[in-house]
């Protein structure tokens, strides 16, 4: 599954892996099958939205 390698850094403070992100649906019209919004676990803060089709 396509997850960043890279971590990925809140605004917060955290830097926050992508495999301990918190998953979220996806806002506005994209598919949530399709996509999923990765969250920052300690504020809640939308990190990154990725493509998870092939899950
Ligand atoms: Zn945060």
């Amino acid at each position: 599954m396509p997850l960043p390698e890279e971590p990925l850094d809140c605004d917060c403070g955290r830097s926050v892996e992508p495999a301990a992100a918190r998953r979220a649906e996806t806002y506005g019209d994209l598919d949530p099958t399709r996509w999923q919004t990765l969250c920052c676990p300690t504020c809640g803060r939308r990190l990154k939205t990725v493509f998870v089709a092939d899950e």
